[in-house]
């Protein structure tokens, strides 16, 4: 919280205007802080009578030097029971992150059993150690008993850095594990770094995706961040190489489970999933109807690829939110991708920044989504959509 000098302060109110929390109140010729005051510090920064102090929180550092390590929580596929490519996708950047700070990369694994093949699949993905737990009762993913004991682990090992895949579990899952460990998370972070301090820079888009945010978490441990499937790349570093498996045993809080799964269902759409799929078309706002996108559906289901969409496409209510790409849609990594009638706004193309081959056709030749892409075309989409189709027809009918 902030706080005010009542012998400096003139009550002018420049600070409760500035205020993004509405945390100040003008009253009797002074401010009051009220208990929504983030301590954001933008009130100090304009008070004209520097009358506001914001409190610093002192860093700890022998406290901060105790925790060590790159700290992974693994998800897995929930057919085959095999770490998920987003495990692996993290443990590709976890490796570079653990080599920048010279500690080691450990995964966590909450299990109803081992997966076969755990210690050389890790292994080769340069992890150092998996740690175990392993129950019946956690073969089915549970908020409450999860977050208890990622919570009861780190508070045993000390992680410095622990990510978190972005994906449905995760999301449900990090939020509550860093409110336990009473730290920092960074959602949906696309790239990281290490400063001179040898804080993790968490990066990511911010204000509508105009900006790229650089944060750090310097005075909690550890420092927590989630990322989404298909912003690293997979990339087996140490041939050979079979991680330690550590097996933990905790005793499970079963009462602590607050919600039970009553019915798990089939996603009603029978939409190929787009964030793994090597082709994906994607139809944009230039194909101007709902009656025009299935035509592109139709193209997408002749050429075996998976349809997206972009935002403006879900608004209109033309395709489910479930194939929107983009910043807050899914990110994609096929080898090829094909656009019909998408302008490349920022927020779609951050969706699709590790595709392959890049197709774009649009009726502007100024669209942006031409600056990005290895093959433009420039033309009515609708048109070109069903001259591919066509063309796919005559191809199989010879
Ligand atoms: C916080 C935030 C998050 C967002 N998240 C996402 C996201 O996850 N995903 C996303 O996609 N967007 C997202 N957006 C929206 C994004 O900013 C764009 O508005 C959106 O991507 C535009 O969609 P579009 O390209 O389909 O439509 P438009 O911008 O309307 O572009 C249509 C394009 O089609 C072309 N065209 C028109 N007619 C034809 C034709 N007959 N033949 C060929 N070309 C034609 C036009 O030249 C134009 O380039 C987000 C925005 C914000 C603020």
């Amino acid at each position: 919280m902030v706080r005010i000098d009542e012998e400096k302060c003139i009550g002018c109110g420049i600070c409760v205007e500035s205020c993004p929390f509405g945390a100040l109140k003008a009253e009797h010729g002074t401010v009051l802080v009220m208990d929504t005051c983030q301590n954001c510090g933008v009130c100090a920064d304009v008070c004209p009578e520097a009358a506001i102090l914001k409190e610093e929180k002192e860093v700890d550092k022998e406290d901060i030097d105790r925790y060590k390590d790159v700290y992974i929580a693994a998800e897995l596929e929930p057919v085959t029971g095999r770490l998920r490519k987003v495990t692996l996708e993290l443990l590709a950047e976890g490796r570079r992150i653990a080599d920048e700070l010279g500690e080691k990369l450990r995964l966590l694994l909450l299990c109803g059993s081992i997966p076969e093949g755990l210690p050389e699949q890790a292994g080769a993905c340069g992890c150092d150690e998996v740690i175990v737990v392993k129950d019946e009762i956690l073969r089915e993913y549970n908020t409450d008993i999860y977050a208890d004991l990622i919570q009861k682990i780190c508070q045993k090992r000390c992680p410095s850095v622990l990510f978190m895949p972005a994906t449905e579990t995760g999301r449900d899952l990090a939020p509550r594990v860093s409110a336990k460990l009473k730290t920092g998370l960074t959602a949906d972070c696309t790239g990281f770094d290490v400063d001179k301090d040898r804080n993790l820079v968490q990066i990511r888009p911010t204000y509508g995706g105009n900006i790229m945010a650089s944060i750090i978490t310097p005075g909690c441990r550890p420092q927590m961040a989630s990322v989404r499937p298909n912003v690293f790349t997979v990339r087996e570093c140490s041939a050979g190489k079979r991680a330690q498996i550590t097996e933990m045993d905790f005793d499970l809080d079963v009462n602590s489970k607050r919600t039970r799964r009553t019915y798990l269902g089939e996603n009603p759409n029978s939409y190929k999933n787009v964030a793994e799929s090597d082709v994906v078309i994607v139809a944009g706002y230039g194909v101007g109807s709902e009656e025009n996108f299935k035509k592109i559906e139709r193209l997408a289901v002749k050429m075996g690829a998976a349809l997206g969409a972009t935002r403006k496409v879900v608004d209109e209510g033309w395709a489910p939110f479930d194939i929107q790409v983009g910043q807050t849609g899914k990110t994609i990594a096929p080898d090829l991708y094909i656009s019909f009638g998408v302008s490349g706004a920022l927020q779609h193309t951050i969706g699709i920044r590790n595709a392959g081959h890049v197709i774009a056709v649009n009726n502007d030749p100024a669209a942006p989504i031409f600056s990005m892409c290895d093959e433009a075309i420039l033309g009515e989409c609708v048109e070109i959509a069903e001259q591919m189709g066509r063309m796919l027809d005559s191809q199989e009918g010879r």
